[in-house]
């Protein structure tokens, strides 16, 4: 490691150690937390939050010092760099330097529900998500279960069959499990991703989605037309034939506005 710089604004979190403790130092692994990469180097590690537009990735030539996506980067003796940046006008992204012994207590990490990839036992599972909230945002919501975003929970839930906003207390235990089984899409994306990628990781990276942002296509199992419903800002897809029981979902943002 040659430098360590951060160039977004408000992107480090913390401040001791300060970033430059990591010049000398090595890659030691890389891994992930919920959605969450923690890149470590000996006894501290980089914990980062993507957001929805922030990116990680080495990169061969390193970002000028204009480049406004940057956020964090990490250079590498060997000329390339590992770069933290974010698309987008917003710096939501940020990322936070500890002691590597520390990344579980932290209240980011500590705070998450069971990993949903590799699943939970299916108790432990039925046990996370018995609330009384919508399945699309309790699927979101880290502290239930950890690493499921926005699209990956639409996938999940056309692939278990069930509406966005059945509330997860509601579901009986068949579909409890078919709501579990149905987590092998996230598998499922990471071993496309695994086949499909190089070693240069383009800054789009296709996903492999069967009815997320999908709206007027033909589902891809009965062949009804994808319908959408934005629930609070997030935009869900899904397929009235096989969720809703035939139902189009009326739109609950409009819906909020006219009340
Ligand atoms: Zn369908």
């Amino acid at each position: 490691m040659e430098s360590a710089l951060a160039p977004g604004m408000n992107v480090m979190k913390t401040f001791e150690p300060p970033l430059e403790e990591l010049v000398g130092r090595r890659v030691s692994g890389v891994r992930r937390v919920g959605k969450m990469p923690v890149v470590e180097f000996g006894d501290l590690a980089l914990l980062i939050h993507l957001m929805s537009a922030g990116r990680l990735k080495a990169f061969d030539k390193r970002a000028s010092a204009k480049d406004r996506a940057s956020r964090v980067l990490v250079r590498l003796e060997d000329g390339r760099e590992l770069q933290l940046r974010e698309f987008g006008t917003k710096q939501r992204a940020w990322a936070k330097l500890l002691p590597a012994g520390a990344i579980g207590e932290d209240e980011m990490v500590a705070t998450l529900g069971p990993e949903a990839w590799p699943p939970p036992p299916l108790d432990a599972f039925a046990a996370a998500i018995d609330q009384p909230r919508h399945l699309h945002p309790l699927l979101r919501n880290q502290r239930t279960i950890a690493g499921i975003g926005r699209s990956w929970v639409d996938e999940i839930l056309w692939e278990a069959r069930l509406s966005p906003f059945k509330k997860g207390s509601e579901l009986d235990e068949e579909e409890t499990e078919r709501l579990h089984a149905a987590l092998h899409v996230l598998g499922d994306a990471i071993d496309h991703y695994e086949e499909t990628i190089g070693e240069q990781v383009p800054d789009k990276v296709p996903m492999p989605l069967q009815v997320h942002r999908r709206e007027g296509e033909p589902c891809p199992r009965c062949g009804t037309t994808i319908e959408a419903v934005f629930f609070s800002e997030h935009q869900t897809n899904y397929c009235p034939e096989e969720q809703t029981g035939g139902h189009v979902l009326k739109d609950r943002r409009l819906s909020k506005l006219l009340k």
